[in-house]
């Protein structure tokens, strides 16, 4: 893949990031980028693997980094995102359906954060 000075930029952006961005994040922090070009270019990043797309409710989607395969927990009330990780292969046994193979599971638990700003 053909990586340019922008596509680069933008996954840095990500990968210095703790949370997961939104377009708009990113082009707060790099307005030299058009919107369009950073929408395209996280797409592209999303289609290979590289970033995972967050579509957290109502909020506008959110992007990160692809470290590992982990989880989320949303709160209800603040939006707060909590990134975990379990053993997937308990996971997979918990699930399995007769007939088809699990090659991953992706979980997002709803609830309320104990945060006390919340
Ligand atoms: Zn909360
Ligand atoms: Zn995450």
């Amino acid at each position: 893949m053909k990586m340019t000075k922008h596509r680069k930029e933008i996954l840095d952006q990500l990968e210095h990031s703790e949370d997961a961005l939104s377009a708009a994040d990113i082009h707060a922090a790099l307005p030299h980028i058009n919107l369009v070009t950073i929408y395209r270019n996280l797409e592209s990043y999303v289609s290979s693997g590289v970033v995972t797309k967050l579509n957290l409710g109502e909020q506008e989607a959110t992007y990160e980094i692809q470290h590992e395969p982990h989880h989320h927990a949303i709160c209800n009330k603040c939006n707060k995102v909590i990134h975990f990780s379990v053993d997937d292969e308990t996971l997979k046994q918990e699930f399995s359906l007769p007939g088809f193979s699990i090659s991953n599971v992706e979980v997002t638990l709803r609830g309320i954060c104990i945060d006390p700003t919340c």
